[in-house]
């Protein structure tokens, strides 16, 4: 198996050649009504297209933030795929968009996509390899002149990462009613900047968001395609498998307020250091969350003034926690805060603890994901700790999720990677997939 990713590879993020031209005889008009091409093809040219789009030259890793213009020029590449295989072609009242073959009205619709947004300095695979592969696998299908009994649909879900925003799957929280429209309004970005307001500088109209059932109603099974963002299929004969949960996971701010002063002149008894707090605090939570089986993450701070010769007034620092189970994630969670509390009466620091967002378990729907996986005659079926769209979605739809494996584990991360074999392996899977749940 052939190993790439963004760290070895080229600029495109495969070791394969700056994939080849497309034949002479390939025109446009042909491969825009499915002409026979190779599954690989398809793909690598997507690929090679949305390659650049967004990334950061230093990290090699990708900035793809919601509403940016990099998020802009991946939703052009979207749109210009959609219109080249003559697929209809609709942005939703939330900004999500969606590539149509047959009617987008007739109901029980196939519907299969991903996210193109990233996390900070993010990897190609998670999001892009979801939505390259629907389309290549759409043009699979056609190759093989399968003829849908129903609807199909690709869709690119906007701000999946809640990188800029710091709320994951706003797209489709929004579309789903679990995220309400005045929540929407409340959030801010770094620089203060409100959702509405960014979706605004991008051309959308803010004063649309808001849940979409008509358009849920539409759907009779989602399907996600995701890299595998742990190592469950790494040393499995298995290059996909189908999920079978999400757990349970959170997000929470802790906000450590201490007494800034001059960190030359400041005895050490006299201080109120909110850093010492933190780092405490940081430590308990990994101890916890290895106590518990579950997992415990620091990985955004803020501190105020900042300064390097100063003791901080305030720290700030994100949890990001999940398990198994709901229960487990909280007792973790509390333990946490206790630890954190405690800490904080010795350090003279004052602790509060928000919750920012949390996402209950996520069990998809068993009838299809036992289906999907007769399809795939039986691969394995895993849980994963990371969310998705998917997971907002299945309390609407009946929704399932293919992995494709991931050598390294490495997600959120330029080093993220995957085997060209296995996302061609990917693509091939969900082209079965959507074979078998569309056209019979
Ligand atoms: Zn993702």
């Amino acid at each position: 198996m052939t190993v790439v990713g963004n760290r070895s590879a080229g600029r495109n993020g495969w070791a394969q050649p700056d994939h080849r031209p497309a034949p002479a005889h390939e025109t446009e008009a042909q491969t825009a009504v499915g002409a026979p091409r190779t599954t690989g093809a398809s793909f690598h040219d997507m690929w090679r297209d949305l390659a650049p789009i967004g990334r950061n030259t230093t990290t090699n890793g990708y900035r793809r933030y919601a509403w940016t213009e990099a998020d802009a020029d991946c939703r052009t590449w979207f749109k210009e795929q959609a219109q080249n295989r003559g697929l209809t072609y609709e942005v939703d009242r939330n900004g999500n968009q969606w590539a149509w073959l047959g009617d987008p009205t007739a109901g029980d619709a196939v519907v299969t996509g991903s996210h193109l947004d990233s996390v900070p300095d993010g990897g190609a695979f998670d999001g892009p390899l979801g939505v390259v592969s629907s389309f290549a696998a759409l043009d699979e299908l056609r190759a093989r002149g399968a003829r849908p009994t129903k609807p199909l649909a690709i869709v690119n879900f906007g701000d999946e990462e809640g990188a800029r925003f710091g709320l994951a799957c706003v797209g489709s929280r929004l579309t789903s009613g679990q995220l309400g429209v005045a929540q929407a309004h409340e959030l801010r970005d770094a620089d203060g900047l409100s959702l509405p307001r960014a979706m605004e500088r991008a051309g959308y109209d803010p004063d649309a968001i808001g849940p979409d059932p008509e358009r849920l109603a539409r759907i009779g099974a989602f399907v996600e395609l995701h890299i595998e963002q742990g190592r469950a299929l790494a040393d499995t004969a298995d290059p996909v498998g189908v999920a079978s949960a999400i757990w349970p996971h959170g997000r929470w701010r802790f906000d450590f307020h201490g007494e800034a002063n001059h960190a030359g002149t400041t005895r050490i008894e006299d201080r109120r250091d909110p850093m010492l707090t933190y780092a405490n605090t940081v430590l308990a939570a990994r101890k916890k969350a290895k106590l518990a089986g579950a997992l415990a993450t620091f990985g955004k701070v803020g501190v105020e003034p900042n300064g390097v010769n100063a003791i901080a007034s305030l720290v700030r620092g994100w949890l990001d926690s999940r398990a198994a189970d709901e229960e487990t994630l909280a007792a973790v969670v509390g333990e946490i805060e206790r630890a954190a509390v405690e800490r904080g009466q010795r350090d003279g620091v004052d602790v509060r603890v928000t919750r920012e967002s949390f996402t209950p378990v996520v069990e998809f729907a068993h009838d299809l994901r036992d289906q999907l996986s007769g399809l795939l005659g039986g691969v394995p079926v895993l849980p994963t700790g990371a969310g998705h769209d998917a997971g907002i979605l299945s309390a609407s739809v009946p929704t399932a999720m293919l992995f494709v494996r991931n050598p390294t584990g490495v997600s959120h991360s330029p080093a993220e990677t995957a085997g060209e074999d296995d996302c061609l392996a990917g693509v091939a899977a969900l082209a079965e997939v959507l074979e078998g749940l569309a056209c019979h």
